[in-house]
This record gives structure tokens, C-alpha cells and sequence, in this order.
């Protein structure tokens, strides 16, 4: 029979920390840590599998849960010598959520459950705290209410109606916080919650703990499906299906008294990486209490003055567990009358600033191999290295102004100015209309989630560097300054206020995530310290510790990658910024991008009216000088590196004029009446010019185009050459779908070689190869590689005509595919494996089937996004092509794929020896 139940306590647990699908990351890290003695109050987990049956049978349970919760209930009794609902001693539980991936805040969690009218006397006598006992029961109801029952608030403006009752008995006592309130006023909110309760949903408040127990199961295996967890799945592409575990577990209180606390540790920086333990906690508070951002935390250095043995203890096992598990950790711990319990570990979010430094440290003290810190780093948090900082002469103008408004915890590195706005819901609609907004919020709560991820930065009044602001913005990657106290916050009035200076919606404001600090008014933004070393060079590596770790791990992906990375440019100073990033060569030179500098422009369109190839060749004789000058200067930066160079493709009508005015100026320019340049104008109009003349069709037609384009890329070779410096173009045709289009464009290429050799007296090697953009091409890939020497996909049309989807108009509904999950991604962001990565593997397959030393890339926007470049691996592309700025991306991204295939093929094998 399958196990549903798993058990912990006593230093054994049924479970460990291989088990993170069944029993969700805290379950298996629960179950690990009893397993190394680490003290963890006794519980047990309910598996992932009881989820997904929960939602396959709407809110039923597989049959035998029942007896399993019981028998594993009574084992924690037994452990704590205590037992559930006791009149004379009573066990408390918690009941909390515990997916395969953590969810921080996503899910609902209850606390203190099994007390009831009955169990609060006997908490109360046994700890001599009357007030505690009530506390906690208050709590409890509240909780229960808001989680179990439903009761807590939807929307943004509507009311909790325990805080109301809360608000009520603290004006009624005088009191400033709840810790005024007195143990008759914590019983008065009892009976008003009861009440409320009683008012909302027609029913009573539970008292009986079995069936507060199962409720509270319900309602977390509910809470998987609810807005926010939705929306942190599909933000962080976590599958629905996974389902969450729930885990019921002893409580411990770190609210008893003053020798009881509660906290939260990394065993290293989150935000930076330095390996220093750093953590928050609070006295005589509930766990809740320090990551909810209620009170701000006391850093965790105090608490070794304050409870030495406890800290003593703390350290010992905050090293243990980062050896043990061989990452930095994140963890929860409870002091409850001088004893320490840890009540969670997982491997901690951080900043990419402290992943590299971490990966790179760790490598360094022998804990993990080079490969394994490869792994460990998230491509994307890259970008992060090369984020804006604020220009410090334009911060310390603000600064000498007077606009430096407060300082709060610099908990997520970078700077961002914005409009400022109080509740996500408007961070949402103004990002969507293209304003940049700082979301400032007194705490943000997982419902802000969508409001955060559109957000330029994050502003919070409370909370910690561990609060939910904090944690999330890390993740996100996202500047965030959190628990800034001085600011006052007042949402009705839509302001903040501090430094004796207001500030109102819509007004900017700047944030520095790596000091904490917030100033009025925008402040602008410069390059980070690794694009000061790499492109601007006004930093040496020695003055940039970020640097070093950035070039540290780049040089392992380098050693660990097979597949080549290079880059989508067409000006010299993109190509170098890309050289300085990594980059290979050009993978892709849009040569039309070229047609728009200057007063080009008019020889282009003078070319595209003329009524002959004489005046079109006239107009392209004024093009060739300047297109064989840009050449010169990528040949140059390139130092030798290939250049694919395509020739032009898109359709013509772009280059057209448009406006009136710009239809008179270029009637005179051409000296021809504005009446016959409108007519040819309308000559050229196309219905659907994305599959109209474009592409090499525009060579065929055209060829004095193409011959034009050769010969401006061999002058420039050749005079390059003559120099000193190596070239090595490669010369591209797009959008080819038949053999003999290609076939027709290389004979007028090798033409136009041969007539420019001979007039320079010196031969270049050059190469002439296609995209393949068209189902067409990909399909008959063996004949067009009989003639072509290189493939480049271009992904970006052959997704939009295998999918017949126009990669111009399908922003404005792909989203909701997404969301409907119609799809699992948008096919133009990440390839579409299935359909646009099938034909992909076809062509490769056929194409090196007719000529073995093909060389295939990819050159489509696909070659920057992670899960695209492993897929390019997979598949046998010699190298993927990116704008400059994912370059870097792309390595890393193409390191792990060499890693992930070189240990699935050991895995490989490993099971063939063990099956032997
Ligand atoms: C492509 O189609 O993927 C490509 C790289 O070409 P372009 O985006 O210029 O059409
Ligand atoms: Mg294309």
C-alpha cells in the first residue's frame, strides 16, 4: 500500500532529503535534520501525492490517510509527552505548507492549532503565563479564521474584520501596539473573533482539534490553487502539478517570555555572498512575527550577548548544515526557555552578485567542484552584473540638496528611479502602459507579487532583510529597499512622508538597493562595475572584487562548453562591447540596419524607386562606400573572428517614406513629381509583405543589390587584410525555401569574389551559407547543404511560419496562451521544442547528412535564452548568436548543457553497470 504519512522526531525520520518531490523541500529538509540529530521539534509530513489526489477528487483523500495522520500523531505525542486537544497537557501544532520549490509566503500556514476553551487553561497553567496562553489562542482564532474559514480580505480595499476588532480594543485601552493589550482584552477579542466568525459564516468556531486539524489540512493543500501561489508558479515556472506536502509538527514558542526568541539565518550574505553568518531575530516573539516584517529584527550578532548558549548552539549547527547540504542556508530557529530549535533549512535565495561569489567561494574551500558551482548559478542572474548604478556625482547632488529622504536595509543591489506608487494593483496598470514605477508599500505581502514583478525597485517601511520584500525582490532580481523605518507610509492620502518631506503618487523617487538609501526626485543611472572594467575601462579588475568573481566563473563555463557563442551586431562598437563580453565572432550582421545611419536613407529609397537596374545601380554606387566603411570597422574589432554578414531581407516597404512631409522632401531630392513617387509608392504596397519580396527574393529580383553588398564585404576585406588584421566573412542568404534560390544568389556571390580578387590582386577565403527560416528549408535541409557551407536558424521566422503566427501582431494574445496554458511559453521568447525544435533536428540531421562538416548555428532572438541555448546543445549546433548584452548568458547557459549532458550520460551508465 502507498505511504502517505512520514514522520519525524526523536532524531529518526521516515524521510530524508532525496525525497524533495514527495515531501515537498521543507518536509525532506525536516526529515534530514532529525536524521543528523539536529534538534527539531517532532511532526510529520503529508506527501505531495495527497495533494494532487485532493485536486483529482475535489477535496477527497486517498483511503487509509486517516489511520496514517492518527498513528503519526500519536508518535508525536509520545515525543513531545504531550497530547492533542488535553485538558491537562495539551499538544499545539503548526500546519504548514511545503512544495518542491520553495514558495516563501505563497501558501497558508496555521499556528498554535489545538487550542480551544478547554486547552488555553491548561497552556496557561502550565507555563504560568496567562497572557501568553491567550495570546496565542487569539492568534490562533484569528489565523483559523482567515485561513481556514476564509474570512481574511479578497481585494485590495476590503477590511479584515479581526483587524478591525483588534484596532477597536486598542483605542478602547489606550493601547499602541498589541503588546499593550492585557490578558482581559485578549479574551475579549476571543469571544469578538468567535463572534465574527459566528457573523461571516453562519457557523461556529471550531473547538474540537480533530477537526481543526483536518480543516487546516484542507485549507493548505487549498492554498496550492490560490491567486498569489498561481502567480509565483507561473513567474517562476513551477509546474502545477507538483502539488504541495503538508506538514504538521510540534509547536515551540519563542513567545513564552524574555528567554524565548525567534529568528531567521543565512549561513553567508544573501545579498552580497560574503561569508559572514547573518541572520535577524526577536525576543519574545512568534516565528511569524520576523518575516511578516511586523517589528524590525535585531541583527543576529546581539543575540550572542544576550543568550550566549543558545548562539553557542546556533553556530554549531548553522556550520553543520552548510556542510552538510554543501550550500549556503537559510534557516528558521525558535528559543523557547533557552533551548534551540531549528524549524526549517533550505538552500538560501540570493542575489547573483552572492551565487557567483558563493559558487566561487565554496570552490575555493573545496566544498563543491567547479562544475557543481556552474550549476548552481541561474543565467539570468548574470543581468544582474551588469545593472545600473546611480551616476555618484548625480547622487551626491541629490544628496547636497536635501533630497536624501531616508535610509532603510539595502536588501536587493542596484539602482532605480521610478513613479511612485502604493499598491500593486497600480504598479501593474502604470508598468503596463510603459511608466517606471518604485512600488512602495508600509510591507508587501505575497498578494503583491504581480505588483513587485512589474515594479522597478521596492520601498518597504517594515520588515527586515529576511522579510517577504526582501526575499522576493532577490529572487525577482529586483532593486529593493526594505524596513525603512523614517518613512511614513499613508495609503488613503496616496503619500509618504519623511525627512519633513512629502512625497505623492506619481511623483519620482530614486532607490539605492546596495546602501539602502531613498531620494526624492529621479537621479540618473550609470554602467556597473564589470561594464566599467569590460566595456568602458575605467575600472581595473584589481579595484573590482565583482568583477573577479564574474571572470572567474565565465572562465570555468568557457573550459566546460562546447557550443560556441556569438553575437547579433551590425556597428563597431556593439561588436566590440560583444567581444568584450565573450563573444566569438558575429553570428548574425543585419546588414539593412546599416541603410538607416545619416542621409543614407535617400540612396536607399532612391534605390528602391529607381525604374532600372542602371538607377538602382547608380543609387547603390553612393550605398557601397559607406556600407564597405562599416565592414572595414567590424573586420577590424573582430581581429579575425568570423563574420556572418546577410544580405539584405526585410521586405522594402520599410525604407519607404511614410509621412507627407517626408514624401515631398524625397520628390525633391529625386527631382520627380510627388505625384509619380506616391503611385510607385502604392506599387510597392504588399498585403502581407512578411511573406512577400523579401529575404533573397529581394537578390533574385534584385541582383545588383546583392552584387553591390559582396562587393562592399570583400573591398573591406581586402583592404582590412591588407592591413594586417584577418578576416573571415561568411556571407549569408536569408529566407531561403527552394535549393536553387540559394543556388542563384552564391553564383552571383562567387561572381562578384572572383571580379573583386582580380581587381585587388588578392584572394580572400570566404564562405556562403543560408538561414533556414522556412518550414521548406528545414525539410529539404540535405539539397540546400549540398550547396550552402553553413546554416544559421533564424528562429525568429521559422517560428512565426511554422506556427503561421505573424511575430509582429502576436504579442497581443500570446500572453493569455500562457496563461491558458494553451502554451506552455511564448514560442518567440523560448523555441518551441516540440514543432519549431523538431524541424530544427531535421535540418541538422539532413543537412551534415549531405555535408558531415556543416557548420549550423543559430542566430534567431532564441540564441540569448537559456533553455533555448541547452536545446541548441542537445540538438549538435556549433554555436548560438545573441545580442551583446546576453552574451554572457548564453555561455553560462551553454556550460551547464555540457555539464547536464555529460552527467546524464555517466548516469547512463551507471545504471547499465548496475543492471549488469
Ligand atoms: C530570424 O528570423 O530569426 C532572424 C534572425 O532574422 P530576422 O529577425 O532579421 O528576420
Ligand atoms: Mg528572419
Amino acid at each position: 500500500m502507498r505511504k502517505y504519512v512520514y514522520y519525524f522526531g526523536g532524531g529518526k525520520a521516515e524521510g530524508g532529503a532525496g525525497m524533495k518531490a514527495l515531501l515537498g523541500g521543507k518536509g525532506a529538509n525536516l526529515a534530514e535534520m532529525t536524521n543528523l540529530k539536529i534538534p527539531v521539534p517532532a511532526g510529520f509530513t503529508i506527501t505531495t501525492e495527497v495533494c494532487t489526489y485532493f485536486y483529482d477528487r475535489k477535496g477527497g483523500y486517498p483511503r487509509g490517510l486517516e489511520k496514517e495522520v492518527e498513528r503519526a500523531l500519536a508518535r508525536v505525542e509520545k515525543e513531545m509527552g504531550a497530547r492533542f486537544g488535553d485538558g491537562r497537557n495539551p499538544l499545539l501544532v503548526s500546519v504548514r505548507s511545503g512544495a518542491r520549490a520553495s514558495m516563501p509566503g505563497m501558501m497558508d500556514t496555521v499556528l498554535n492549532l489545538g487550542l480551544n476553551d478547554l486547552t488555553v487553561e491548561a497552556l496557561s497553567r502550565q507555563t504560568g503565563n496567562e497572557r501568553f496562553a491567550w495570546d496565542c489562542y487569539r492568534r490562533f482564532v484569528q489565523m483559523y479564521g482567515d485561513v481556514v474559514l476564509g474570512l481574511k480580505p479578497e481585494k485590495k480595499d476590503d477590511v479584515d474584520p479581526f483587524e478591525e476588532i483588534i484596532e477597536r480594543a486598542k483605542k478602547a485601552r489606550g493601547a499602541k501596539t498589541d503588546a499593550d493589550l492585557i490578558v482581559d482584552d485578549l479574551k475579549a477579542l476571543v469571544r469578538d473573533f468567535k463572534g465574527a466568525i459566528k457573523a461571516r459564516t453562519g457557523k461556529g468556531f471550531d473547538e474540537d482539534p480533530r477537526a481543526q486539524l483536518w480543516k487546516a489540512i484542507g485549507a493548505v493543500f487549498g492554498s496550492w490553487h490560490n491567486a498569489r501561489a498561481i502567480a509565483y508558479r507561473r513567474l517562476n515556472r513551477i509546474p502545477d502539478e507538483w502539488g504541495t506536502a503538508v506538514n504538521v509538527q510540534a509547536m515551540v514558542f519563542g513567545n513564552m517570555g524574555t528567554d524565548c526568541g525567534t529568528g531567521v539565518a543565512f549561513t553567508r550574505d544573501a545579498a552580497t555572498g560574503e561569508k559572514r553568518f547573518y541572520g535577524e531575530y526577536l525576543l519574545n516573539a512568534q516565528g511569524e512575527d520576523v518575516v511578516a516584517g511586523i517589528r524590525t529584527p535585531n541583527p543576529i550578532a546581539k543575540l550572542a550577548g544576550e543568550m550566549p548558549r543558545a548562539y553557542a548552539e546556533l553556530e554549531k549547527v548553522y556550520r553543520r548544515l552548510e556542510r552538510h547540504y554543501r550550500d549556503m542556508q537559510d534557516l528558521e530557529f525558535t528559543i523557547q526557555k533557552g533551548k534551540l530549535w531549528i524549524l526549517q533549512t533550505r538552500s538560501g535565495k540570493r542575489t547573483g552578485f552572492a551565487a557567483i561569489r558563493i559558487a566561487v567561494d565554496m570552490v575555493g574551500e573545496r566544498l563543491i567542484t567547479k562544475e557543481e558551482a556552474l550549476l548552481r548559478i541561474d543565467p539570468m542572474q548574470l543581468n544582474q552584473f551588469l545593472r545600473p548604478i546611480f551616476d555618484a556625482a548625480g547622487k551626491k547632488k541629490a544628496v547636497a540638496e536635501g533630497r536624501l529622504l531616508a535610509k532603510g536595509l539595502n536588501a536587493g543591489p542596484g539602482a532605480a528611479s521610478g513613479n511612485v506608487v502604493f499598491n500593486a494593483a497600480d504598479a501593474e496598470e502604470r508598468a503596463a502602459r510603459g511608466e517606471k514605477v518604485i512600488l512602495v508599500r508600509i510591507e508587501t505581502s505575497p498578494e503583491d507579487i504581480s505588483g513587485m514583478s512589474a515594479a522597478e525597485g521596492i520601498l518597504t517601511a517594515r520588515g527586515g532583510m529576511t522579510s517577504h520584500a526582501a526575499l522576493v525582490a532577490r529572487q525577482m532580481g529586483k532593486v529593493c529597499v526594505a524596513g525603512c523605518g523614517a518613512l511614513e507610509i499613508d495609503y488613503q492620502a496616496r503619500q509618504m512622508s519623511a525627512a519633513g518631506k512629502v512625497v505623492r503618487e506619481g511623483e519620482p523617487i530614486s532607490i539605492d538597493g546596495s546602501t539602502g538609501e531613498v531620494l526624492a526626485g529621479a537621479i540618473r543611472t550609470i554602467p556597473s562595475e564589470v561594464l566599467r572594467v569590460l566595456l568602458h575601462k575605467t575600472l581595473s579588475p584589481r579595484e573590482s572584487p565583482d568583477y573577479r568573481c564574474y571572470s572567474t566563473i565565465m572562465r570555468w563555463a568557457d573550459e566546460a562548453r562546447r557550443l560556441r557563442v556569438r553575437t547579433n551586431a551590425d556597428q563597431p562598437d556593439q561588436v566590440s562591447n560583444a567581444v568584450a563580453f565573450g563573444a566569438e565572432g558575429i553570428g548574425l550582421c543585419r546588414t539593412e540596419h546599416m541603410f538607416f545611419g545619416g542621409d543614407r536613407i535617400d540612396a536607399v529609397r532612391e534605390m528602391i524607386l529607381a525604374d532600372d537596374p542602371e538607377g538602382r545601380r547608380a543609387a547603390l554606387a553612393k550605398l557601397l562606400p559607406m556600407q564597405r566603411e562599416d565592414f572595414k570597422g567590424i573586420f577590424r574589432v573582430l581581429k579575425g573572428r568570423p563574420a556572418t554578414i546577410r544580405t539584405l531581407d526585410p521586405p522594402l516597404h520599410e525604407f519607404l517614406p511614410h509621412s507627407e512631409a517626408e514624401i515631398l522632401d524625397l520628390a525633391g531630392k529625386m527631382g520627380i513629381a510627388e505625384k509619380r513617387l506616391r503611385g510607385k509608392i502604392a506599387a510597392l504596397h504588399e498585403a502581407n509583405p512578411m511573406l512577400g519580396l523579401r529575404g533573397c527574393r529581394l537578390g533574385i529580383i534584385y541582383p545588383e543589390i546583392t552584387e553591390m553588398q559582396v562587393r562592399a564585404i570583400l573591398d573591406a576585406a581586402c583592404d582590412v587584410e591588407a592591413e594586417g588584421t584577418p578576416v573571415r566573412p561568411e556571407i549569408m542568404i536569408p529566407l531561403v525555401g527552394v535549393v536553387t534560390e540559394f543556388e542563384a544568389q552564391k553564383a552571383v556571390v562567387d561572381r562578384v569574389a572572383g571580379e573583386v580578387f582580380a581587381a585587388r590582386g588578392r584572394r580572400i577565403s570566404y564562405s556562403v551559407g543560408t538561414m533556414i527560416e522556412l518550414p521548406r528549408a528545414a525539410i529539404t535541409a540535405g539539397r540546400i547543404a549540398a550547396a550552402a557551407e553553413f546554416f544559421s536558424y533564424g528562429t525568429n521566422d521559422l517560428t512565426q511560419t511554422t506556427f503561421g503566427l505573424s511575430r509582429d501582431d502576436a504579442g497581443a494574445f500570446l500572453a493569455r496562451y500562457v496563461e491558458e496554458k494553451l502554451l506552455p511559453e511564448d514560442p518567440f521568447q523560448s523555441v518551441d521544442q516540440e514543432g519549431v525544435g523538431y524541424l530544427m533536428r531535421l535540418g541538422v540531421e539532413h543537412g551534415r547528412a549531405a555535408r558531415p562538416a556543416l557548420k549550423v548555428g543559430i542566430c534567431g532572438e532564441h540564441g540569448g535564452d537559456p533553455e533555448s541555448v541547452k536545446f541548441c546543445h542537445r540538438i549538435g549546433l556549433d554555436y548560438v548568436s545573441c545580442s551583446p548584452f546576453r552574451v554572457t548568458i548564453a555561455r553560462l547557459a551553454a556550460a551547464q548543457a555540457a555539464i547536464e549532458e555529460k552527467r546524464a550520460a555517466a548516469g547512463l551508465r551507471g545504471k547499465r553497470r548496475r543492471g549488469r
